[in-house]
């Protein structure tokens, strides 16, 4: 609500979100379009506290989420939503499923770790065999094709059981037929699982395959629409029916 914010560059203000109403309705699979620079993964990060607006408040399910201590920011990161990063960020050194069990790791003890190491991998093992990669658990990220890093991204984002999950660009990096398929596993996810997703893209045909698509310019969300369901959500981008109401 009223979102706004700025970054600063040599005492230079550069207002990147001028101005933000956006609301991502439970269970649907919503998507962010918008020109490279219009603001997308700033909000993104916003959405997901991992910074702070201006201006504004941000709310999860009934909570306001962007004024919480560090601690209930970092719980509520941890344990409500699931984040892709554009650019996956996977660790290099670590194989597929180390990665997959990387943030379980680091946001428990020592020793809560080690309680629950065997139940652990086993989620971390369920969530690669359910992006479709179990056979490729011990690859490290250079021994992975780019739809692979993907997946190993999701299977990541999956591991606390999300409500939410944030796609900055999940096929950006990706020929066509490869994102076609991380389209239809975040679907799939969507559909099966009932998790609420919100993708972030550039590209107008991804934002078509959507049910709610927002589209950012300069900062400013400029425009919502919503699309038709379609028999196939894997093969037909949609009619569309404009939408003036408020999500
Ligand atoms: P893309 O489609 O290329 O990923 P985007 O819509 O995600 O673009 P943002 O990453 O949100 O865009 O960036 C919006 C603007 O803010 C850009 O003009 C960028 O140069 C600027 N910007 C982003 N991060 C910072 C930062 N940490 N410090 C200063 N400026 C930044
Ligand atoms: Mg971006």
């Amino acid at each position: 609500r009223g979102i706004r914010k700025s970054y600063y560059k040599n005492h230079i203000e550069l207002p990147v979100l001028r101005g933000v109403d956006v609301a991502f309705a439970r269970g649907e699979m919503s998507a962010l379009v918008g020109r490279s620079g219009s603001g997308k993964s700033t909000l993104m990060h916003l959405l997901a506290t991992l910074d702070q607006p201006d201006e504004g408040e941000v709310w999860f399910d009934g909570q306001r989420v962007d004024n919480l201590p560090r601690r209930g920011r970092d719980q509520y990161r941890n344990r409500e939503i699931g984040i892709i990063f554009q650019f996956y960020h996977l660790l290099p050194e670590l194989s597929a499923l180390e990665n997959v069990l990387a943030p379980a790791m680091i946001s428990r003890s020592v020793l809560g770790y080690f309680r629950q190491r065997k139940s652990l991998t086993a989620r971390a093992e369920a969530m690669l065999d359910r992006v479709g990669l179990l056979d490729r658990k011990t690859h490290k990220p250079s021994e992975m094709s780019g739809g692979e890093m993907q997946r190993v991204a999701i299977a990541r984002s999956l591991m606390s059981e999300p409500k939410l999950l944030l796609a900055d660009e999940p096929t950006g990096n990706l020929d066509t037929e490869t994102g076609e398929s991380i389209l239809q596993l975040l679907r799939q996810l969507n559909t099966e699982d009932g998790l609420t997703v919100v993708m972030i893209t550039h590209d107008d045909t991804i934002a078509e395959r959507a049910d709610r698509c927002y589209r950012m310019q300069d900062g400013l969300l400029v425009d919502r629409f919503t699309n038709e369901p379609s028999q196939d959500a894997a093969t037909s981008p949609s009619a569309r029916t404009s939408d003036q109401s408020p999500a």
